[in-house]
């Protein structure tokens, strides 16, 4: 069975020195590289939030952390590039999402040839994917999720991802089981939704 790694957003904004830093997001980038060092995938695929003016998505005033957020991952900005303890083997389909509009998950992305992500999978004869990256509780978990709609056998592994906040990453677990996602491992200790 062919297998793909889906590492979603893993960027500056999104780790502790960016905008809309995510705690554990440095060490997750590092965790990710040794991971994909050490474990076979047909295909490696990356996604990033790549925004020009997505509207709504960016707070007009407090962001509430759950639809509206601060300004992150700006195209063409240092906080919308990749966390540099990311370093994977290759990379085999990139795709950005978002730029006029929110887009939580990796399938809404499309490559720089506009190939969508579900595609460029099914052109590799991918049937099992494992995702991982930031965060739990809003792109993980989108990514996931569409993984599944789309057919293909879905595990997250927590102990390579990182949330927000502990109250949406509860729910997030709990949609991803009831979408038949296995979910494997724990969240990193420290991190927004690891269990006390
Ligand atoms: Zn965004």
């Amino acid at each position: 069975m062919s297998t793909a790694l889906i590492v979603v957003d893993v960027q500056n904004d999104f780790c502790e020195a960016g905008s809309l830093p995510v705690t554990g997001g440095n060490a997750v980038a590092g965790a990710i590289t040794t991971h994909a060092a050490e474990t076979t995938y047909d295909v490696i695929a990356t996604t990033r939030d790549w925004h020009i003016d997505p509207g709504a998505h960016f707070a007009d005033g407090e962001p509430d952390f759950v639809e509206t957020w601060p300004v992150h991952c700006a195209a063409d900005t240092p906080g919308a590039a990749f966390h540099s303890d990311l370093a994977l083997p290759r990379v085999d389909v990139a795709v950005s999402k978002g730029a006029h509009e929110a887009a939580y998950s990796g399938f809404e992305g499309v490559t720089d040839d506009g190939t969508t992500l579900a595609d460029a999978l099914r052109a590799a004869g991918v049937e099992q994917v494992t995702v991982v990256g930031l965060a739990t509780d809003h792109c993980v978990r989108a990514t996931a999720l569409d993984a599944v709609a789309n057919g293909f056998t879905t595990e997250v592994r927590l102990d390579l991802t990182a949330a927000v906040m502990a109250e949406t990453c509860a729910t997030a677990l709990i949609e991803l089981a009831d979408a038949g996602v296995a979910l494997v491992g724990s969240l990193p200790t420290g991190t927004a939704g690891a269990s006390a």
